[in-house]
């Protein structure tokens, strides 16, 4: 059976920029890719894959990996030793969404930093920093999110990683870049992959966000890391044969669905100004593709407006008893936006 065509799809997905479904293009191009087994490092579309992200990212080479848990872990266990902390903002997906891994499978302890929308100092690092002593994990990653994701998709500039890049090479640490949606702050900031990537020891991308691949992420670093990493991608089960179909589609959301996140930023940029113009609504600034809003008592709770959307084929994440996340992505348009917005203004009252 065909699948449904982008025009019959009877929800306006808000929930997450993971929700898309790969498009006719992306499809044909998984198709048509050829394809060999991986683990004899054999797929051409594999290997075209992972030199582009290399090339991209400015470092020596990458490696293909099923999910972007899995690359952060690859890194994460490449870089320490049982027994080591990481230093990251307790707004990182490290700590709230990985389901304690990096405890679980690397043995190591988070040292969580504060800071506006996800981000932090040099300053609150050096703060946090251990001294050389046995009684002492030792301080071995930083890690920094961009976006960051429930910082309110916020975008780090260049200049602030650079700082706190400067910083950890002083303190002895690595650096690894948690860049699920590197792209988005890419193409919000006008800043070039490698100008980010050039901080970092390692660094990931997920392609099954908003650029709209079905499966996949990479990881990125020098040889030595990657000799390292790919024999943990081995032991973590995430070694895969034929992955080249699933590599094309990466390949595809490469070539063709990087410009356009500035659509998916300017709608979320609509909604949040639509949204704001309630008193019951108080919008987070909004700077990429996420929408963060809070409600107003007065407007109901937070579920109660999840389920109401959801009754007009709407579909949002209530994040706590106040608070909601919209996120826009490749199956959200201009109509949609205005739609989704008159739905939740009129759910809540005036
Ligand atoms: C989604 C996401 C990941 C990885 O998620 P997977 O679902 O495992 O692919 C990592 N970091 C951030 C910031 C994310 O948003």
């Amino acid at each position: 059976m065909p699948h449904p065509p982008d025009s019959d799809r009877p929800v306006i997905d808000l929930r997450s920029d993971t929700v898309t479904q790969p498009t006719d293009a992306m499809r044909e191009a998984m198709m048509s890719a050829p394809l060999g087994d991986d683990i004899f490092s054999d797929d051409p579309t594999v290997n075209a894959l992972q030199d582009r992200v290399a090339k991209m990212f400015g470092m020596d080479a990458a490696l293909f990996v099923p999910s972007g848990t899995m690359a952060n872990q690859i890194a994460i266990r490449s870089h320490t030793e049982p027994g080591d902390e990481i230093i990251c903002h307790q707004l990182s997906h490290i700590y709230l969404y990985e389901a304690g891994a990096p405890a679980a499978i690397s043995g190591c302890s988070l040292r969580l930093l504060n800071g506006d929308r996800g981000m932090f100092t040099p300053d609150d690092l050096r703060a946090a920093i251990r001294p050389v002593d046995q009684h002492f994990p030792v301080s071995r990653l930083c890690v920094i999110e961009n976006t960051q994701n429930r910082g309110g998709g916020s975008v780090w500039s260049v200049d602030q990683i650079a700082k706190i890049s400067e910083a950890s090479r002083e303190l002895g640490l690595k650096m690894h870049l948690d860049g699920a949606r590197i792209m988005n702050a890419c193409v919000a900031s006008g800043t070039n992959v490698k100008d980010y990537a050039q901080h970092f020891d390692s660094t990931t991308i997920c392609f099954s966000k908003g650029l709209g691949a079905p499966v996949g992420s990479a990881v990125a670093g020098n040889k030595t890391f990657i000799n390292r990493a790919r024999r943990f991608r081995k032991m973590f089960g995430g070694a895969m044969r034929q992955s080249g179909i699933l590599a094309a589609a990466a390949n595809h959301a490469l070539d063709h669905h990087v410009d356009r996140l500035k659509e998916d930023h300017e709608n979320a940029a609509t909604l949040a100004k639509r949204l704001s113009k309630n008193p019951k609504i108080k919008v987070d600034p909004c700077e990429t593709n996420i929408v963060y809003f809070d409600l107003n008592e007065s407007a109901g709770t937070a579920p109660e407006l999840e389920a109401k959307l959801l009754q007009n084929n709407v579909r949002m994440l209530a994040l706590g008893p106040q608070r909601l996340r919209a996120v826009t992505h490749l199956h959200i348009t201009n109509a949609d936006i205005d739609h989704a917005a008159k739905i939740i203004l009129e759910s809540i009252g005036t």
